[in-house]
């Protein structure tokens, strides 16, 4: 079962379950239910699942931190106060991945959900897999009339 990419990585920005788009899924902030409560996908899919998920929070801090440091050298130059920049490029380096954390961890399951699609035997209810099936064919469905008129004119209606 493959589900549209595009709703898969909205879900996964916005802090959400890629299968369902449930947004109930931390607890005090920084701990992620083992299952999503509402469709069933369990969230760590293999062993070594939320690698993805640290190397996208620590890619995100890094970036983070450069910024700041960035501004503060730009705004204060040639007064730059070493202290200062310390103290706010730790801080920065401190606080954002625990302030990005579930983000890193849902969009790091969109994009696994995008990449490695859905299987039945995962323990999500049926409803939700059938409405990703219900999409894609209504999506083609859809695509599908319109190609199907401009790229074949030739194709005779079925009778
Ligand atoms: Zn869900």
């Amino acid at each position: 079962v493959s589900l549209p990419t595009e709703t898969v990585l909205k879900r996964g920005l916005r802090r959400r379950c890629p299968v369902c788009g449930q947004n109930k899924l931390f607890r005090h902030w920084v701990h992620m239910a083992e299952r999503c409560p509402r469709c069933g996908f369990i969230f760590r899919r293999i062993d070594g699942h939320w690698l993805g998920s640290w190397f996208i929070n620590v890619c995100v801090s890094q970036a983070a931190v450069v910024v700041v440091v960035s501004v503060i050298m730009t705004v204060t130059y040639p007064d730059v106060s070493l202290p200062v920049l310390a103290g706010l490029g730790g801080a920065t380096a401190l606080l954002v991945p625990l302030v990005f954390f579930p983000w890193s961890r849902t969009i790091w399951s969109a994009l696994d959900l995008a990449m490695r699609p859905l299987h039945f035997h995962e323990g999500v209810d049926p409803y939700w897999e059938l409405q990703a099936d219900l999409h894609r064919l209504r999506e083609e469905e859809r695509i599908g009339t319109t190609e199907l008129s401009a790229d074949r004119p030739e194709a005779s209606p079925p009778d």
